[in-house]
């Protein structure tokens, strides 16, 4: 297969839509980056790398972390996680408080921000020194020792992240969160805000990928069979209130972020990383989904 060419003749295709769509700007850091920027990288399990554009440049993770977060709290933790969150789809936005309240502080799953920070409660309680062992699971897993937490983008974050603020004080009510609040949301901010390239990202999801291999990075082991329900969560969970469309439209398994990448695995044979910050409403990258669309169907290839 010529991904090279692929990916060519893939942004040939969706340039018409580099104007389309907002980059998220409720993070008041975020709004400071160039829009107009687009990037696309794929790993195969054979160790072929294919590049294209800024494929090298760092962005903000942001929900992207949240399959890092899983990862780490599934190992440590194991299936007691599953009494703290659910893993249904929610059909609803990722910061949406609606349906935490109807459902008494239980989560749909890890991939929405509530979520995600019941399992950056958890974390704080298995680790010792979560902001450290946190970053050095994300180097081990792309590679990349340079991979870091952007402050600024995370403080940003914090001084206007009331609505997560909400979330998490809905949490504590039903006794879902054990530690500080104020404790609990820095080290989420922190997670979503590290940066990482297309090439950085594809290459930490390679071990997802490839899940008959063993994971193991830095004390963080699972089993093929856990590697393999992450990628069922991504399938299902992964776009919000768009996870069905995507996966129409794509077939993959993925986790985007509104840093404006996506993160998406095709078992067995690649892993994909795709970057443009211009969102769509429901803060996916207009130009991440085409692509990655794009991606499969001229390949013919998709777990479908
Ligand atoms: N840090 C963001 C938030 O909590 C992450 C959301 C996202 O990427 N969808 O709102």
């Amino acid at each position: 297969m010529d991904y090279q060419q692929i990916l060519e003749n893939i942004y040939q295709e969706i340039k018409p839509y580099t104007s389309v769509g907002q980059q998220a700007d409720y993070i008041p850091a975020l709004a400071k980056i160039n829009p107009d920027q687009f990037g696309m990288c794929i790993h195969t399990i054979q160790g072929e790398t294919f590049k294209y554009g800024e494929a090298t440049t760092n962005f903000s993770i942001q929900s992207i972390s949240k399959v890092f977060s899983l990862a780490m709290c599934l190992s440590l933790e194991g299936d007691s996680l599953w009494k703290r969150v659910g893993k249904e789809p929610s059909g609803t936005a990722f910061n949406s408080l609606v349906q935490l309240e109807a459902e008494k502080g239980i989560p749909r799953n890890p991939f929405i921000n509530a979520g995600a920070i019941v399992m950056t409660d958890i974390l704080l309680n298995h680790l010792k020194h979560p902001e450290e062992e946190y970053l050095r699971f994300v180097r081990a897993v792309s590679g990349n020792s340079q991979t870091n937490y952007n402050k600024e983008v995370a403080m940003s974050e914090r001084e206007n992240g009331y609505l997560n603020a909400s979330i998490a004080n809905l949490l504590k009510y039903h006794r879902n969160i054990d530690n500080d609040i104020e404790r609990v949301l820095r080290f989420y901010f922190l997670q979503c805000s590290i940066e990482m390239s297309c090439y950085d990202l594809s290459q930490a999801f390679l071990p997802f990928a490839n899940h008959k291999q063993t994971f193991s990075f830095e004390g963080i082991t699972l089993t093929a069979s856990q590697v393999k329900r992450i990628n069922a969560i991504m399938q299902t969970c992964g776009f919000y209130d768009e996870a069905g469309e995507f996966s129409y439209l794509v077939g993959l398994p993925g986790k985007s972020g509104v840093g404006g990448g996506i993160a998406a695995v095709y078992p067995q044979r690649y892993s994909v990383a795709v970057w443009s910050p211009r969102l769509n409403r429901k803060g996916n990258s207009v130009m991440g989904i085409k692509a990655l669309e794009l991606l499969t169907t001229q390949t013919q290839e998709s777990i479908f």
